[in-house]
């Protein structure tokens, strides 16, 4: 396991040159996980000029073989798998049984998905006839963007990190990625996967350090870098595209949510509670599609909340190597800090604790870590802060309704946008309703059923673009027209 975490550029490991190291800590125990090499703006600089310089042999290598390098770095990653769940449980504290069957099999696909995908877009093409004149053939073609700048968050760490460079590389561009302060790691690792797998050096890059005035910053302000992909909060967002607009850089934003889910009378109240449970308390609620808001049709509102509840204070908080661990931790002292502020708020605002709330016990050894307690309220409206900021940590506010076109009102009544979840057994009504919601995502009776092929996105303040499948190479590559006259 590393224990200095250093950059990676031009295909091997750096110190940073402005001779910081910053302190990675664990939300387990609050020990010492790592030491990070902070990046200077001249660490920047050496990478974009690598990533031009690999850039141009990756552009010039033909579609397929790229892709068989892509596949390489899939099965790269699966033949360490156990490697890169140890370091992201290690980074997170998230259970292990979440890491293996999520986040890092997941890495693997955003790269096989991509190398697939890109060889089977068509591009258009016009015959173009002007009475009296010869006519003309107009094609359009698909190029590299160039050097994307990728810059993650600590929730989902590899996955998210993943979906943005796994197309990039795919159209032929390189990448310099800002993992997360909070998880320097596993970004780290891929450096060598991408060295096996033959990636030319350059192509792939990873620069740490923080967002102002360290690597975001210079990062997203560097006139050699063409385009840069974003998840994280939306605040962040605005900063971020601030400091693109004097480059004119393109820029794909994944941002914050405030979720809702719909729950009907008419629902199969099981599947509803089941989803709920995930939807509100997996990876401890920093899933950036969770479920913050649930509004229950009035006749089911007190069984949904007395079982949402027994359900929540079923749930084993613990450590990820525990196979029975359901939840972990928050992420650092100062997210739970942040989180137990909401905790307090809510109570202030007069909201109804129905369970949790509170810091939980996990153990002598584990009284350093992050923990928060699973947490439900009700008694709540739409003038309450936690019906309107996004918490992210493992708690939900539920509110009855009365009728369809009330909890429209109030599904849409948030300047966030992401992702909605409808439970019913009446189809026309999944349909009628997910079509009057204002987000980029929505599912009828289940929730994170991702199909990687379809657009994500959120609309409002919760994103620009949309990536996956087909829309990727629409943010990652340009089209240019080639007309000939025949
Ligand atoms: P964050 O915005 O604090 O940080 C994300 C990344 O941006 C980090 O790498 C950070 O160092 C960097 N950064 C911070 N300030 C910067 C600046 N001024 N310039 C350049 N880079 C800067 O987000 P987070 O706390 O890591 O992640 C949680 C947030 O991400 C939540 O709001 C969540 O909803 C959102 N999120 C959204 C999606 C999505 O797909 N929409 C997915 C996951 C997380």
């Amino acid at each position: 396991m590393l224990s200095i975490i250093n950059n990676f550029i031009a295909g091997e490991y750096v110190e940073g040159s402005r001779g910081n190291l910053f302190d990675k800590f664990s939300p387990i125990d609050g020990s010492l996980v790592c030491k990070v090499h902070e990046s200077s703006r001249d660490d920047i600089d050496a990478a974009v000029a690598a990533a031009r310089r690999g850039q141009a042999e990756w552009a010039a290598m033909a579609p397929a073989q790229r892709a068989a390098v892509l596949h390489r770095v899939a099965d790269g990653i699966d033949r360490r798998a156990e490697d890169f769940v140890a370091a992201e449980c290690r980074d997170t504290g998230k259970p292990h049984s979440l890491a293996s069957h999520l986040d890092i099999p997941r890495g693997a696909a955003n790269f096989r998905i991509f190398a697939d995908l890109v060889g089977n877009v068509p591009t258009e093409s016009f015959m173009t006839s002007t009475p009296g004149r010869d006519g003309a053939l107009n094609y359009a073609v698909r190029v590299p963007k160039g050097v994307v700048g990728v810059i993650s968050p600590w929730n989902l760490p590899f996955l998210l990190m993943t979906w943005k460079v796994g197309p990039a590389l795919a159209c032929g561009n390189a990448v310099i990625v800002k993992p997360s302060e909070e998880t320097p790691t596993t970004t780290t690792m891929l450096g060598e996967v991408m060295n096996e797998a033959g990636v030319p050096k350059g192509v792939f890059n990873v620069v740490h350090g923080f967002g102002p005035d360290s690597a975001g910053e210079f990062l997203t302000t560097h006139p050699g870098v063409d385009a840069i992909t974003f998840t994280g909060e939306t605040r962040t967002g605005a900063a971020i595209m601030k400091a693109c607009a004097d480059g004119i850089r393109d820029v794909s934003f994944e941002l914050g949510g405030k979720n809702p889910a719909i729950v009907f009378a008419d629902c199969d109240i099981d599947k509803a509670i089941d989803g709920t449970v995930r939807s509100v308390f997996s990876n401890c609620g920093q899933v950036c599609l969770a479920t913050e808001r649930v509004y229950v049709e009035r006749p089911i509102f007190e069984e949904f909340v007395a079982r949402l509840a027994e359900r929540a204070k079923a749930l084993r908080i613990g450590i990820p190597s525990d196979d029975a661990t359901a939840m972990g931790p928050l992420i650092s002292k100062e997210h739970q800090a942040k989180v137990l502020g909401y905790y307090e708020l809510a109570v202030q605002e007069g909201a109804n604790v129905v369970c949790g709330g509170g810091i939980p016990q996990i153990g002598e050894a584990y009284r350093e870590g992050s923990w928060v307690e699973p947490t439900i309220w009700t008694g709540v409206d739409h003038s309450h802060r936690i019906m309107r900021e996004e918490v992210f940590g493992p708690c939900c506010a539920i509110m009855p309704f009365d009728s369809e076109e009330e909890v429209i009102a109030l599904a849409n009544d948030t300047e966030y946008g992401l992702a909605c979840s409808i439970w019913t057994e009446n189809l026309s009504r999944g349909h009628r309703v997910a079509a009057r919601i204002d987000c980029g995502l929505t599912w009828v009776n289940c929730w994170f059923l991702r199909d990687l092929r379809t657009p994500f996105g959120g609309s409002k303040m919760s994103g620009i673009g949309r990536e996956g499948g087909v829309h990727s190479l629409e943010f990652y590559t340009e089209l240019r027209n080639v007309c000939v006259q025949l």
